[in-house]
């Protein structure tokens, strides 16, 4: 787990040093989450658990024959997507990369756990597609799998009307 420090180096190339370290403590414990929960996890929702652990660990991964790398890119545009989201990812992959940017929100003070929930969050869309149900429902999964609990989201599967979805919550 330790060795992502080194490899986060490699390829986030546009934040600020305490974006990095935040960044790097929130996938930290998301690898965590993730590796314990991956024997129960199977391909569940249509996530490929070995593009998602090397999308996570990495920052790329492999698909029909192409490699895909994830650049993280702090910013803040609060009239944006960052008035709403604490991170969002940017699809589809332009020229190979996927690009998750990373709001001030992020940031807020104690949020280790609504850090940890955004990047298993926004894993699944940088791997897959930008469907929220998805996402939610398999960041909720590791997270259930993983520790016997998982982030209360009821608010935003009501909004994104998850209940009508083909995905659930644990
Ligand atoms: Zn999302």
């Amino acid at each position: 787990m330790r060795f992502v420090l080194a490899l986060l180096a490699a390829f986030v190339l546009s934040v600020s040093p305490a974006t990095a370290d935040a960044l790097t403590r929130a996938l930290n414990r998301a690898i965590a989450l993730f590796d314990a929960a991956a024997p129960q996890m199977g391909e569940a929702f249509g996530v490929d658990p070995r593009q998602y652990r090397d999308a996570l660990v990495m920052g790329k991964f492999e698909r029909g024959g192409q490699t895909i790398s994830l650049y993280y890119e702090e910013k803040t545009d609060p009239a944006g997507h960052c008035g709403r989201f604490a991170a969002y990812t940017m699809l589809p992959p332009r020229d190979g990369v996927v690009r998750l940017v990373v709001c001030p929100r992020f940031f807020s003070p104690g949020a280790d756990a609504l850090r940890t929930l955004t990047v298993l969050h926004e894993l699944v869309h940088a791997v897959t597609d930008a469907n929220e149900c998805r996402a939610m429902a398999y960041a909720a999964r590791i997270q259930q799998r993983a520790t016997g609990a998982f982030t209360p989201v009821d608010a935003y599967w009501q909004a994104n009307n998850c209940a009508a979805s083909a995905f659930s919550l644990p």
